[in-house]
């Protein structure tokens, strides 16, 4: 942990330190050899939280990025059952930062305990299984509503450079024709529409996650995977057709937003333009 109780007061470890835990109240002991993260640990094998995870330097620089009082927070549920939030924003979001797999049991326990909850992924470890592909339209624009894409997969070199029908062709056969049903309609490649899709463009692409880890896929909570760089792949679904796809998230604005918003599925949504109106009545 990055915080233990000396005095009464939250403070990082120091070299010889002794405190107690801002959760459980036992004794803790600063760890800060030269070859190590520096930490606090309990003392013996005591863990008083099953959820916490061991640290990594990844955990600790997505902590730093948020003010020092939003940082490991516990959290007591009406029963008793106590948790240790990685980061907890003054409007009421909860970051968990994650870099382990997890079962879908610990995924859907946690997300059940809090609620407004975030997902921060560790994508390092599977970045090479993790291929983002083109360019999507913004789903809500004209040509995101009528293009029907090929869900990218890497070994088909098609759909990884973009391969869609329009939907708008499909119902001059069929007007029934929507994206789940009644298709037809010829191939478009992308190098054919790819001006189009540009001037629509405002984050969305096409992935691919080969053995992907397949609660995230699953998550009721939005889920970011950071695969380094200044921005992050939030979790999506593209359209009624279940495409998924990922957006872009810049990671400043990630952290403006969470801190400032207070629902968690309000973080980095793009507000569309109100249309002018003229009656001011
Ligand atoms: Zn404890």
């Amino acid at each position: 942990m990055q915080y233990a109780l000396v005095d009464r007061e939250r403070r990082e470890p120091f070299p010889g330190g002794r405190g107690v835990c801002t959760t459980c109240g036992s004794a803790m002991i600063s760890k800060c050899g030269p070859r190590i993260m520096h930490h606090w640990a309990h003392f013996g094998r005591r863990i008083c939280d099953p959820w916490w995870e061991n640290e990594t330097p990844w955990h600790r620089e997505w902590k730093n990025r948020f003010p020092e009082e939003c940082r490991e927070i516990s959290h007591i549920a009406p029963d008793g059952e106590i948790h240790r939030a990685d980061i907890k924003t003054p409007s009421g979001i909860v970051i968990e930062v994650q870099h382990s797999a997890m079962t879908d049991a610990e995924r859907l326990s946690r997300e059940a305990f809090y609620g407004n909850l975030v997902w921060v992924v560790d994508g390092s470890v599977f970045k090479q299984n993790f291929d983002v592909y083109h360019e999507l339209p913004a789903p809500e624009s004209e040509l995101g509503q009528d293009l029907v894409w090929e869900k990218a997969e890497r070994h088909m070199h098609g759909t990884i450079v973009g391969m869609c029908v329009r939907l708008s062709e499909c119902r001059l056969e069929n007007p029934e024709a929507t994206k789940t049903r009644g298709r037809g309609g010829t191939w478009l490649f992308m190098h054919e529409i790819r001006q189009q899709v540009i001037e629509s463009y405002r984050g969305h692409h096409q992935y691919d996650w080969v053995r992907p880890r397949r609660t995230w896929l699953d998550a009721t909570c939005p889920v970011y995977i950071d695969l380094g760089g200044d921005s992050m792949a939030r979790l999506e679904t593209y359209d009624e057709s279940g495409l998924p796809c990922i957006y872009w998230v810049c990671k400043r604005r990630f952290v403006r937003d969470v801190m400032a918003k207070a629902d968690a599925r309000a973080v980095a949504v793009r507000v569309l333009p109100i249309p002018a109106t003229t009656d001011r009545t």
